[in-house]
C-alpha cells in the first residue's frame, strides 16, 4: 500500500516537473541555444587535440544525396596545422564538428569533378567572416586549380563588396577573402612533393578517374604517422604503392551491385538517360573489395571507406551487402565512413582511435 503511494507521488512529480519544463521551454531553449552559440565561438578544433595526426570526416558521400553523408571533405590536422582535403557540400559540417573554419590554414583539391569543389565558395566565405587571416588561402590542386580559383573568385566578387560594404573593412579585410591557386606539376614520376615543411609531409600522386585528368590522391605523413587519401579513382597501383606501410588509407567505393538496382530501377520506369548515368560511373571508380585488395597489399591497419555510392540507408544489411566481400579480403579494420567520424593518430605511438563526434 505504501509503495503504491509512492509510486503514485513519483509519478504526479514527474508530471509536475514535465509542466514546468513545458512552461518554461521557451526560456530552456534560449538558454541551451546561447550556450551553444558561445561554445562554437571559442572552438578552434586544434588546440584541444593531442600532437599528432587527426581525421576528421566532415563529407563521405557523393553527387548522391545522403542524409548522413555530405559532399566530399575530410579534414587532417597535422600538429597545429589545418588542413581541408576536397570541399565538398561537407563543408558545411565544419562548424558542427566543433571546427572553426577560420582555423584552415590550406585546401587541396584532388579534381574538380563539382561534387569535389561545390562546397568551396561556402568555404571560403566562412573562413573570411569567421576571423580567418587577412590573407586568401592558399589552394592546391593539379593543373586546372588556378581555373577554378579565378572563376570563383569572379562569381564571388559582388558578394565580397555587399560584406564589405555593410561591416567594414577593419571586419572584414578584402584581402581576406578568396584562395590563392597553388597548382602543382605531377612531372613523369606521376607524383610530387606538395608540402615539405620538416615533420610534415604532403605528397599528391596520379591515380586513374579517366577520362578525368589529371586527378591524384594524396599521401601525408607527420611525426611517423602516415594515412593516404585515394581521391576518385578506380583500383590503382599507385595507391597501393603510396599506402605501402601507411597507418590509415582512406579509400573511395562504389558498390556495382547496389548501382545495378538503380540502374535496373531507372530501366524499368522508362529513365534510359539515368540508366546509362548508373551504368558509366561504375568505371571509374573503386569497388569495396577493390579498395580491401589495395589495403591488404599495402599493409596498412585501417581502411576507411569515403566518398560512398550510391546512398546506403541505414536498413538492416544494407552496409553488409554495400561491403559484399571487402571485410574477407582485408581483415583489418575496415569502416565505412559517416560524416562526423573522428580518427586520432597520436605522435609517438602506433594507436588509431576511432570516435563519431558532432
Ligand atoms: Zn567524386
Ligand atoms: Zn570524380
Amino acid at each position: 500500500m505504501k509503495a503504491r503511494r509512492l509510486l503514485v507521488y513519483f509519478v504526479l512529480g514527474l508530471a509536475l516537473l514535465g509542466l514546468i519544463a513545458w512552461t518554461m521551454r521557451e526560456t530552456i531553449s534560449l538558454a541551451v541555444a546561447s550556450r551553444v552559440a558561445t561554445a562554437r565561438l571559442n572552438i578552434d578544433g586544434v588546440s584541444e587535440l593531442p600532437d599528432g595526426l587527426h581525421v576528421r570526416v566532415c563529407g563521405a558521400g557523393s553527387p548522391f544525396p545522403d542524409d548522413r553523408r555530405l559532399g566530399p571533405c575530410t579534414v587532417v590536422i597535422a600538429g597545429t596545422r589545418l588542413m581541408v582535403f576536397d570541399a565538398g557540400t561537407g563543408v558545411r559540417n565544419l562548424t558542427r564538428m566543433g571546427i572553426s573554419p577560420g582555423r584552415v590554414d590550406a585546401i587541396f583539391l584532388t579534381h574538380f569533378h563539382s561534387d569535389h569543389i561545390d562546397g568551396l565558395g561556402e568555404l571560403l566565405l566562412q573562413r573570411w567572416v569567421t576571423g580567418g587571416p587577412a590573407q586568401a588561402v592558399p589552394l592546391y590542386g593539379p593543373a586546372g586549380v588556378e581555373q577554378v580559383a579565378a572563376g570563383l573568385m569572379q562569381a564571388y566578387q559582388l558578394d565580397q563588396g555587399y560584406r564589405v560594404a555593410h561591416h567594414g573593412e577593419p571586419v572584414l579585410p578584402p584581402q581576406g577573402f578568396g584562395a590563392q591557386a597553388q597548382p602543382f606539376s605531377l612531372g613523369d614520376a606521376g607524383r610530387v612533393v606538395v608540402i615539405n615543411e620538416g615533420e610534415l609531409e604532403v605528397v599528391a600522386f596520379s591515380v586513374d578517374h579517366s577520362p578525368v585528368h589529371p586527378a591524384v590522391g594524396y599521401r601525408i605523413r607527420y611525426k611517423g604517422r602516415t594515412m593516404v587519401l585515394s581521391g576518385d579513382t578506380k583500383l590503382s597501383a599507385a595507391v597501393q604503392r603510396e599506402a605501402k606501410g601507411a597507418d590509415l588509407l582512406v579509400h573511395e567505393a562504389l558498390s556495382p551491385r547496389l548501382v545495378g538496382l538503380l540502374t535496373d530501377a531507372a530501366n524499368t520506369s522508362g529513365k534510359a538517360r539515368m540508366a546509362k548515368l548508373f551504368t558509366d560511373i561504375v568505371d571509374y571508380h573503386a569497388t569495396p573489395e577493390e579498395a580491401a585488395d589495395t589495403a591488404r597489399e599495402a599493409g596498412v591497419r585501417y581502411l576507411l571507406l569515403n566518398h560512398i555510392v550510391p546512398t546506403v540507408p541505414p536498413l538492416p544489411g544494407l552496409e553488409e551487402a554495400f561491403l559484399g566481400d571487402a571485410p574477407r579480403r582485408f581483415t583489418g579494420t575496415l569502416r565505412i565512413a559517416r560524416d562526423g567520424d573522428f580518427l586520432s593518430l597520436p605522435a609517438g605511438s602506433t594507436a588509431i582511435q576511432t570516435s563519431h563526434r558532432f
